[in-house]
């Protein structure tokens, strides 16, 4: 048995390999085309690629950012140029073999689930927090979807009011269109803004978590508030064994401590908090969950 998986950033498309083991035995990677034609004509390739090796029927999963809206099979996505195409179906068409196409933190709460810090949970939440912030739930080692695919997109629900009025913090536009997602103040771009709002300086993420002390240090806990409150939110509607977090801001260090200590505090009052982990798949998570979620589809569906 092996399977493929395909990680497709807006900077890199990378496909790995997959043994019987889960093991990665090959792996290629190309820059992302900013074409829409090309990008399709280069993921194709790579399938093509892999599957020379594997031999034809071996499962592709594809883990990239953004959505395919299941009613008209559209994507939509910010980093790739294919937003208001069919692009699943163009890319098995150019491939000429069946994929599966998955979120990528969908992907990586999946890896994590099955092969990470969850394997041996039931409910495992992936949050990850990087340009934007995207999630998914893992149960029983599937990854929970239904019919809209917009579950996981746990950075457009609202802000939480009680925090903006405490803090006076303005009510920003997203880039979904919405106004006051709590996505504009937990990003990556949304530290830094909390930052500028708070202090008057552009300060970068990590420059903000290590300076503990003095102004710095209160955006720093205003954001591990904003961001526990999400996880509060969230742990009321799913209660998860288990929060993995994933993205560029994990590598702030003592993130995992403040936001447990954030996480505490805004529990209901005396109940305990999932316990709070970073996510180890590295940079196979994407590649992995996609492609383990390919062979899950291929066996059951
Ligand atoms: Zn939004």
């Amino acid at each position: 048995m092996s399977a493929i998986g395909i990680d497709l950033g807006g900077t890199k498309i990378e496909t790995q390999i997959f043994d019987g083991t889960w093991a990665v035995v090959g792996r290629r990677r190309d820059d992302t085309p900013r074409d829409y034609n090309a990008l399709v004509k280069a993921v194709a390739a790579q399938i093509s690629w892999a599957v020379a090796q594997t031999g034809v029927g071996t499962p592709v999963g594809v883990g990239a950012a953004g959505l395919v809206n299941p009613a008209n099979g559209l994507a939509l996505t910010a980093n790739l140029a294919a937003t208001g195409h069919p692009f699943p179906a163009d890319i098995a068409d150019a491939a000429g073999c069946d994929i599966s196409y998955v979120n990528d933190c969908r992907a990586l709460a999946l890896s994590e689930a099955v092969f990470g810090q969850g394997k041996e949970c039931r409910t495992v939440m992936a949050l990850i927090l990087g340009t934007g912030v995207g999630g998914g739930i893992a149960v029983d080692r599937r990854i929970l979807q239904g019919p809209t695919r917009t579950g996981g997109e746990f950075g457009h629900t609202s802000a939480p009011a009680h925090l903006i009025a405490r803090h006076n913090l303005p009510i920003w536009q997203c880039g979904c269109g919405r106004m006051g997602c709590v996505e504009t103040f937990i990003a990556g771009p949304g530290l830094g803004r909390l930052a500028k709002h708070m202090t008057g300086r552009d300060v970068s993420p990590p420059e903000i978590a290590h300076a503990r002390d003095g102004a710095m240090a209160s955006v720093w806990q205003v954001w591990c508030d904003l961001t526990a409150d999400l996880l509060r939110t969230l742990t009321l509607i799913a209660d998860p064994d288990l929060i993995v977090l994933g993205g560029g801001l994990t590598k702030i260090d003592g993130i995992v401590d403040d936001l447990t200590q954030a996480a505490i505090a805004a529990q209901l009052s005396g109940f305990t908090t999932p316990t709070i982990v970073l996510a180890e798949g590295g940079d196979t998570s994407g590649a992995r969950g996609a492609a383990f979620a390919a062979w899950q589809a291929q066996r059951h569906d």
